[in-house]
């Protein structure tokens, strides 16, 4: 039983249709991220969720309870925004007891959970300082702890960590996630990085357009995209084009080389399908059995330290492989002839 359940949720802006039959089921305990380009409907989907947004149709059940209509304050949810929303004139302590405050929770109570968010954000220390006497990162801990102080039943996170630089971005990464799997919150966190999205989530809600594209642990989505979308937009992405032999056992062409997917292709013989490849899924030379095996000749070499990324032109389309930098073998040269091996499992007929 879900806990939290979006159902077929649409959202308008007068002509402007930004939120589209969005279905979306979260146990509990779970941390779900909504990833996709700005402008895609993410916040839109947050603030529904949150009930500042009315939906234009669907509904909105958290815990069993229908909360499509309840007002924002009804609903028990905590939400951190990518600009610190601190109340600047209030010290940290206070900024975290501010929903307490509004809920009349009694003083006591306010200060022991005020020490232990204060505690969970490593902050123990800074009760008495104000927001502008942090860093930024330190300011979205707050944030967070504000969030969590009125125990909510469900976690709301719009871009958190968008606004800073990119090692602290990091560092919070698996902070936050800590957190939440220690709270043990349910929580969707909407970002437009992959990066964070595959690094942080339970599952991943890949939106496109107001849809959601895909819906998958941050393997399936990587490794087997849905759309071509998805498969864009999450990691860098080789193409190419096969013609389909025999579709039960999923047999396709190169050329004259034949490349078994050994599993069903959804195309009738004689088709011409796409074929998605990861640049690290391939080596360079013969790989392991079972490899499928394509004969290219290198066009572009890029030493980029730990990686050496490759270009092989397959006769039309071309590849770019990602291989690591064992320092016993020098960076192919362009123009030599070359065997690419890959596993099946790593190409995805789109
Ligand atoms: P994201 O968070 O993925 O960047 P948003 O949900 O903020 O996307 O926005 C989705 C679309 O809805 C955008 O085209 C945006 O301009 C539009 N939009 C969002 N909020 C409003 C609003 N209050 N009024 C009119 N249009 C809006
Ligand atoms: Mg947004």
């Amino acid at each position: 039983m879900a806990f939290l359940d979006l159902s077929q949720l649409n959202k308008s802006f007068g002509p402007n249709h930004v939120v589209k039959d969005f279905d979306l089921s979260i146990a509990q305990g779970e941390f779900v991220s909504l990833l996709g380009p700005s402008g895609c409907g993410k916040t839109t989907v947050l603030r529904m969720v949150a009930g500042f947004e009315t939906p234009s149709s669907g509904a909105i059940r958290i815990d069993g309870q229908d909360m499509t209509h309840l007002r924002p304050n009804q609903r028990n949810i905590g939400m951190v925004f990518q600009a610190y929303a601190l109340f600047p004139n209030l010290t940290v302590a206070q900024n975290v007891a501010f929903g307490l405050k509004v809920a009349g929770v009694a003083r006591a109570e306010t200060q022991t959970r005020v020490d232990e968010m204060l505690a969970l954000i490593g902050l123990p220390d800074l009760g008495g300082r104000y927001p502008y006497q942090l860093s930024g990162g330190q300011q979205q801990r707050v944030a967070l702890a504000r969030a969590l102080a009125v125990r909510p039943k469900v976690l709301l996170l719009d871009e958190p960590l968008s606004a800073l630089d990119a090692k602290i971005r990091a560092s919070l990464r698996r902070e936050i996630r800590a957190i939440q799997q220690r709270l043990g919150i349910t929580t969707i966190f909407v970002t437009h990085d992959q990066e964070e999205a595959l690094s942080m989530s339970d599952r991943v809600v890949v939106m496109n357009g107001g849809r959601a594209d895909q819906i998958g642990t941050p393997f399936e989505i990587y490794n087997t995209p849905a759309t071509r979308f998805v498969a864009g937009f999450v990691g860098t992405l080789n193409t190419f084009q096969a013609v389909v032999t025999d579709p039960a056992t999923g047999t396709v062409t190169l050329g004259d080389t034949p490349i078994a997917l050994h599993r069903p292709v959804d195309a009738a013989a004689g088709t011409t399908v796409t074929l998605a490849m990861r640049p690290e899924t391939a080596t360079l030379g013969i790989g392991e059995p079972g490899d499928v095996v394509l004969r290219a000749r290198i066009s572009d070499v890029q030493f980029l330290g730990a990686i050496i990324r490759v270009t092989a032109d397959l006769g039309g389309d071309s590849l770019t492989l990602d291989t690591f930098n064992r320092a016993s073998t020098p960076p192919p040269d362009v123009g030599a002839p070359v065997t690419i091996s890959m596993p099946p499992a790593g190409l995805v007929v789109l």
